[in-house]
C-alpha cells in the first residue's frame, strides 16, 4: 500500500494483516503464519504462543482491553463473548493472552440453535480459530475489542455455525478442480473462490422508527398505505445522494476501510430511501465474513446519524425490497476459470466450467432456492422486483449460441457459422458490457462471474455460497470422472491435447447440455408467462420458505453433502429444523405485533374518528342547518363499517395465532392490513398513530 492510499483511507489499520504480522511477529513465525493463511492449512501449534502474544500487543496498541472469538451461529447474525486480557498473577494484575486462548474457545453454547445436535446437558461448544480470516479490532465509543474469526462446533465436532460448512465446501470444490485440471495438464494449484456481495438497504429516520413497533420488532412495516409518490417516477435510482445520507455513507466506508473491507461503490437504489453498497470482490470466506461486518457497520453508523438501517428484505409494501447480489467466481492457480479465454485451450476450460455450473444449477435448483429461503425474502422473490422463485440461468445471447453450437454441431440454424470444436476453435468475444445485464434472472452470467441475485439483503452469504460450491464440486467431479474414463487425457501438457481428448470432452459437454439446458433462460424473468413455461420445463418453483426448505430434508441432498464432506446428514437435518422453526417464530412475532398495533393503536384512532364524526352528525341533525347531513351520514357509515371490519379482522388474526398454521397467520395479517390501510386514508392525519410511508420514505 502506498503512503498516499494509507493516509487517505486508513485501509486495513484495524486488521492483523501482513503489515502487522511483520511488525509484531518474528520473521520465522511471520513466515509460518502467512503460509497458513495463504494455503488455508491448520496452524502450527508451536507458533501459537508467539502469535497470540503479538496479536495482543498489536490490539492493545489500538486500545483493546478485551478479546472475543467472533463466530457465525445458526441465528444468521454474529456472536461474540468478550474476555479481558486482564489476569491476576500472585495478586498482581497482568495482561495476558495465550496461544490456547487464540486457537480455541469454549463458550457455553446452550442458548444457540442447534437443531437437536447438542442437548443442554452437554452444552459445551467450541470455537476454533480460522486463520484465513484475519483478526480485527472492533471499536466502540470508549474502547475496543480484539475479534478473532472462528468456526463454532459442538463437543462432538459437528458444526453449529455457518462458517465450517462454507470452508468445507471450498475444500470440496478444490478437490474436484484438482481432479479436472490435472486432466487438462495443469500443474497442481490452489482453488480460490471469490465473492463480491452487493448490499442493498433502506435508511429511515430514527424518530419514525421508534414510533413504529412493527419496524422495531420485525424489521418491516406491517401496516402502511402507499405514499402518493413512491418509485413511479424512477427518479431515485442513481439519483443525487442526499447530503445526510452521503455523510452517513462516508462514515460507513471509513470504518470499513479500517477493517480492510474494500468498499467501492455507493448509490441510490430503485425505491425511495433505498441504497446500495458494493465492495470489491475478495476471497470467498473473507468476503463472507466481511459482509457480516458490512451489515454491522451499516447498523452502528446509522445510529450515530439519527438513522436506522433496515436490512429486511421488504421493509415497505409496494416499493422494491432489498437483495444481496452474490457475485461468485472460481480461480485456479490465480486464473479466473469463468473468464472466457483467449485461446482454444483456455476456452475448453471455460466451457467445461460453464457447463458444469449449468448442470449443477439445474440438478440442484431446489437447494439454491432453499439457501435463500426466509420469511423476509418470501415477500421479495417473484414480486416483479426481484427474480422469481424459479431458479434459472441467464447466459446471454452470445453464449447461448455458443452452447447451441456445442450441443448441435449439425444444427441447421447455425450451419453458416460452422460448428464449434472445443479445444480447436476460439470463442467469439463475449462482451462484459454492463448494459447487457439481465436484471430479472436469479442467476446471471456477467462476463467473468455469476451473479446470484436471489439472496435476500439480510442473509449470511455463506449459506448460498456453500450450496453453490458443493453442487459445482459435484458437477466438476462428474465431468472429470467421465473424462478419466474416456482414457484420452494421457499426460498432455497444456495446448498439447489430442483430438481424441477434445472429442471426448465435446461429447461429454453435449450430453450435459442436452440434459440440463432447460435451466437456461435468457428472457424476461418478470414476465407472467415465465413461471408457466418453467413449469413445462419441469423446473421447481417453491413459492414460500416451508416448501423451499423441504429440499434440505430430501435424502439425495443429504447424500450429496455427505459425499463431498460438507455436512453430515445430521448437520443438514439440524439446519432444516432450525430454519423452519425460525420461520415459524418470525411469522408468529409478526402476527402478534400486528395484532397489538391494530388493537392498541389503530382501533382507538379509528374509534375516536368515528365518535367525532358521529357527534358532528348528531349535532347537525339537531340543528336547523342540515345541508351536510347526507355527507356526514356517509362519513359515519364508512367509519362505522370500517371499524366493524377492523374488529373482525383483529379477531380472525387472534384466532389464527392460536394455531401454528403460518400460512393462515400470514393470510389473516394481510387481510387486517388491507382494512387498516384503507382506514389510514380516511382518518384525520393528526389522529393516525403510526408514521406514514410518505414521511418515512423521504429523507430530504
Ligand atoms: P453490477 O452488477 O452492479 O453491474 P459490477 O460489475 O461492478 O456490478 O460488479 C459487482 C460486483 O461483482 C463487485 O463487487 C465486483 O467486485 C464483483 N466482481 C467482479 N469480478 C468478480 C469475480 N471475478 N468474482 C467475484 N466477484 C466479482
Ligand atoms: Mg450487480
Amino acid at each position: 500500500m502506498t503512503e498516499e492510499t494509507k493516509n487517505a483511507t486508513h485501509f486495513g489499520e484495524d486488521v492483523f494483516g501482513d503489515e502487522a504480522i511483520k511488525t509484531y511477529l518474528s520473521k520465522d513465525t511471520a513466515k509460518k503464519l502467512q503460509a497458513t493463511i495463504r494455503e488455508g492449512k491448520p496452524l502450527d501449534p508451536s507458533i501459537a504462543g508467539e502469535v497470540a502474544h503479538g496479536i495482543r500487543h498489536w490490539a492493545m496498541d489500538r486500545g483493546a482491553t478485551h478479546y472475543t472469538h467472533w463466530f457465525l451461529p445458526m441465528t444468521g447474525s454474529t456472536a461474540e463473548k468478550h474476555d479481558s486480557f486482564l489476569e491476576l498473577k500472585d495478586g498482581e494484575p497482568i495482561m495476558q493472552f495465550s496461544g490456547k486462548n487464540l486457537i480455541v474457545g469454549e463458550p457455553d453454547a446452550s442458548s444457540f440453535p442447534s437443531g437437536g445436535i447438542r442437548s443442554t446437558f452437554e452444552a459445551r461448544g467450541y470455537t476454533a480459530w480460522d486463520p484465513t480470516s484475519p483478526a480485527f479490532i472492533k471499536r466502540h465509543s470508549n474502547g475496543a475489542t480484539l475479534c478473532i474469526p472462528t468456526a463454532f462446533c459442538a463437543y462432538t465436532g459437528e458444526s453449529l455455525d455457518k462458517k465450517a460448512p462454507l470452508l468445507r465446501s471450498m475444500q470440496a470444490l478444490d478437490r474436484s478442480l484438482k481432479r479436472l485440471m490435472k486432466l487438462f495438464g495443469r500443474d497442481e494449484a490452489h482453488t480460490g473462490c471469490t465473492l463480491g456481495a452487493e448490499q442493498e438497504y433502506f435508511l429511515v429516520d430514527k424518530e419514525y422508527w421508534r414510533k413504529r413497533p412493527d419496524l422495531v420488532l420485525t424489521g418491516r412495516t406491517l401496516f402502511g398505505a402507499p405514499s402518493a409518490k413512491g418509485q413511479q417516477l424512477e427518479d431515485h435510482y442513481f439519483g443525487t445522494i442526499p447530503d445526510r445520507v452521503l455523510s452517513f455513507m462516508n462514515d460507513v466506508e471509513r470504518e470499513l476501510w479500517k477493517l480492510g473491507i474494500p468498499a467501492k461503490t455507493r448509490h441510490n437504489e430503485v425505491a425511495p430511501a433505498q441504497f446500495e453498497l458494493a465492495p470489491q470482490f475478495e476471497e470467498l470466506n473473507l468476503a463472507s465474513d466481511h459482509n457480516m461486518l458490512v451489515m454491522d457497520t451499516l447498523r452502528n453508523v446509522a445510529e450515530r446519524h439519527g438513522l436506522k438501517c433496515l436490512l429486511h428484505e421488504k421493509p415497505y409494501a409496494g416499493v422494491n425490497g432489498s437483495g444481496k447480489h452474490n457475485n461468485w467466481s472460481v480461480a485456479y492457480g490465480g486464473k479466473n476459470l469463468l473468464d472466457p479465454g483467449s485461446d482454444p485451450h483456455e476456452n475448453a476450460v471455460f466451457l467445461t466450467m460453464l457447463c458444469a455450473v449449468i448442470e449443477a444449477v439445474d440438478k440442484h435448483a431446489d437447494l439454491l432456492r432453499a439457501s435463500v429461503a426466509s420469511a423476509g425474502n418470501d415477500h421479495r422473490l417473484g414480486a416483479n422486483e426481484a427474480p422469481p422463485a424459479v431458479i434459472s440461468i441467464y447466459v446471454g445471447d452470445q453464449l447461448a449460441e455458443v452452447l447451441e453450437r456445442i450441443e448441435n454441431p449439425k444444427s441447421g440454424k447455425h450451419l453458416a457459422k460452422g460448428t464449434l470444436k472445443i479445444g480447436v476453435d476460439t470463442l467469439p468475444a463475449i462482451p462484459k458490457d454492463a448494459t447487457d445485464r439481465n436484471r430479472t434472472s436469479p442467476f446471471a452470467f456477467t462476463g467473468n462471474k455469476f451473479e446470484f441475485r436471489a439472496p435476500g439483503s439480510s442473509v449470511c452469504c455463506s449459506g448460498p455460497m456453500t450450496v453453490l460450491n458443493t453442487i459445482v464440486a459435484e458437477a466438476v467431479d462428474r465431468i472429470a470422472g467421465e473424462l478419466e474414463a474416456s482414457g484420452t487425457a494421457g499426460k498432455a501438457k497444456p495446448g498439447e491435447h489430442t483430438a481424441a481428448f477434445h472429442a471426448a470432452l465435446q461429447s461429454i459437454l453435449q450430453r450435459s447440455l442436452k440434459a440440463h439446458k432447460r435451466v437456461v433462460f435468457n428472457g424476461n424473468g418478470y414476465e407472467a408467462d415465465w413461471p408457466k413455461e418453467a413449469a413445462k420445463r419441469g423446473l421447481p418453483n417453491a413459492s414460500d420458505t416451508p416448501s423451499a426448505l423441504a429440499a434440505l430434508a430430501r435424502k439425495e441432498n443429504a447424500v450429496l453433502f455427505e459425499k463431498y464432506g460438507v455436512m453430515t446428514a445430521r448437520e443438514l437435518e439440524s439446519r432444516h429444523d432450525i430454519f423452519l422453526e425460525e420461520y415459524a417464530k418470525k411469522v408468529r412475532i409478526e402476527g402478534n405485533t400486528a395484532l397489538d398495533i391494530a388493537r392498541t393503536m389503530i382501533l382507538p384512532a379509528v374509534r375516536s374518528e368515528y365518535v367525532e364524526a358521529a357527534r358532528a352528525y348528531n349535532e347537525t341533525d339537531a340543528s336547523n342547518v342540515k345541508v351536510a347531513i347526507d355527507m356526514l351520514h356517509g362519513q359515519v357509515t364508512e367509519l362505522a363499517s370500517g371499524l366493524v371490519d377492523l374488529k373482525d379482522a383483529i379477531d380472525y388474526l387472534h384466532d389464527a395465532l392460536k394455531n401454528c398454521d403460518t400460512a393462515d397467520i400470514l393470510a389473516r395479517m394481510s387481510e387486517l392490513r388491507q382494512v387498516a390501510d384503507a382506514l389510514e386514508q380516511i382518518v384525520a392525519d393528526e389522529k393516525w398513530p403510526l408514521p406514514k410511508y410518505r414521511e418515512m420514505l423521504f429523507l430530504y
